[in-house]
């Protein structure tokens, strides 16, 4: 896959280079480029944004780097992702689709967002998403891209030791994971649950699939109630 990340604070996507993200481009399984918005500029002060029309406090992103830059690198064909407070809830099936493109483009917003025309013009050339990480506002987009990076790259093959690991874990079939134990078996007096020690494979698979369901109703009820019935096995609905 390859990510192009337009930004005016380019060392904000410092940790692209760290831990698995890291070395998933050094394996070449992703490739990531980091623009700097202001080299599309061509004013001494290097300007990006200016005053709102129609009046109201803090200042837009101007069309004219942004058009520059997404002339750029938003070739046809790449997907283009924009964060934004008013975009859509980004979730897991969201990485899983984001996951099987091969190029994606990201443009920051900073200050009160991007001139909405850039966004207009971008979609009548290409697939724009806009993505949301949740009913909160942010100083600017740099944050989101590494959140949604970090969800996406994890799903790229290759990228984790054992994709097993992608199999059980919390929003992979809409429940949560259960709790997760290690060594000691006891530690602090708390004992790790017996049927984990077992080795009895069938009896840990049923324990595993009664916790994520409890932890789920108890904690997300909202994810139990859309959980598609075809997932529910009889064994679940008398757990
Ligand atoms: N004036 C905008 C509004 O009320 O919708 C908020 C602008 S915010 C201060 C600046 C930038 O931060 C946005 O353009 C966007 O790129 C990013 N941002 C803020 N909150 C976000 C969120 N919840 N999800 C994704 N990006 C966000």
């Amino acid at each position: 896959m390859r990510a192009d990340i337009v930004t005016i604070f380019p060392e904000y996507l410092a940790p692209l280079d760290l831990s698995l993200i890291g070395k998933a481009r050094s394996a070449g399984l992703l490739d990531v480029a980091v623009h700097d918005l202001r080299d599309w500029t061509h004013d001494v002060h290097r300007t990006v944004d200016d005053t709102p029309y129609g009046g109201g406090p803090g200042m837009v992103m101007r069309p004219e780097p942004w058009g520059e830059a997404l002339d750029a690198v938003f070739p046809p064909g790449a997907h283009l992702v924009v964060p934004s407070p008013a975009g859509a809830l980004f979730t897991q099936r969201t990485a899983h689709e984001l996951a099987a493109e091969s190029h994606l483009v990201f443009a920051c917003g900073r200050y009160e967002g991007i001139d909405q025309r850039v966004l207009d013009e971008a979609a009548a050339r290409g697939r724009v998403s806009e993505i949301s990480l949740g009913d909160y506002v942010l100083f600017g987009g740099e944050v989101a891209v590494l959140v949604i990076m970090e969800a996406v790259t994890r799903l790229l093959p290759g990228v984790l030791g054992n994709a097993d690991s992608l199999v059980d874990e919390s929003h992979a079939d809409g429940l949560l994971e259960t709790p997760v134990y290690t060594k000691p078996a006891v530690w602090r007096g708390r004992e790790v649950p017996d049927v984990l020690r077992s080795g009895d494979h069938g009896r840990i698979a049923r324990w595993r699939r009664a916790a994520a369901l409890t932890r789920t109703a108890q904690r997300r009820p909202d994810l139990l109630a859309a959980l598609d019935p075809a997932k529910l096995s009889k064994h679940d609905v008398t757990t």
